[in-house]
């Protein structure tokens, strides 16, 4: 099936570079988070650590966020990210709502036969392994207490691949993007 951009011009340009930097926010706070142990102060290590994963979900939520605006809403990379980070637009909106859900109000906890579920909402916290760095969120909501969890390696991963194919849609992915983007380039989807 062909697969078209929903927009075009000056805003289809503008919306894949605002993607394109939530990118790079992603991916510089990702290797911050990567960097940042202190064996001297490993309590300020893990203040930075569980701050720096809140930024970082945004970040990555907002790059799928600027790839379904350029992209066809039924595009296949947009659903491959989606299978691929699953928890991804969960995380996020319970995040930018995170007064709610910590008071039992979120839209997923929202119940008409139950009372709200006082303190809603926990950041587990997060940690950092061989395999990369994974974020810790448990919610309750109607269905039960959902325990969510975020790999950032693979989600950095999976948004770059769609980062990349978004800035191709865009017809930006040129001999200059190429030679000066050490963030998006085919290369870098092996490593
Ligand atoms: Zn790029």
């Amino acid at each position: 099936m062909e697969q078209t951009s929903l927009v075009s011009g000056p805003l289809m340009t503008q919306l894949t570079s605002w993607a394109h930097l939530w990118f790079s926010a992603a991916v510089r706070t990702d290797r911050a988070i990567e960097s940042n142990w202190d064996d001297d102060d490993p309590m300020n290590s893990i203040g930075e650590r569980d701050a720096l994963s809140l930024v970082l979900i945004d970040a990555l939520r907002n790059v799928e966020r600027g790839a379904q605006r350029v992209l066809d809403g039924d595009h296949d990379a947009l659903r491959q990210f989606d299978s691929d980070v699953p928890s991804m637009k969960s995380l996020r909106d319970r995040l930018e709502h995170y007064d709610a859900y910590l008071s039992g109000e979120g839209h997923a906890q929202q119940s008409t036969t139950a009372p709200a579920a006082p303190l809603g909402m926990r950041f587990i916290g997060s940690g950092s392994r061989t395999g990369g760095h994974t974020i810790f969120i448990h919610v309750d909501e109607k269905r039960g207490r959902v325990k969510y969890q975020l790999d950032a390696q693979s989600a950095v991963l999976a948004a770059r691949r769609l980062m990349l194919t978004t800035v191709a849609a865009a017809g930006m992915d040129d001999a200059q993007h190429r030679s000066r983007c050490h963030l998006c380039r085919p290369d870098l989807l092996d490593q």
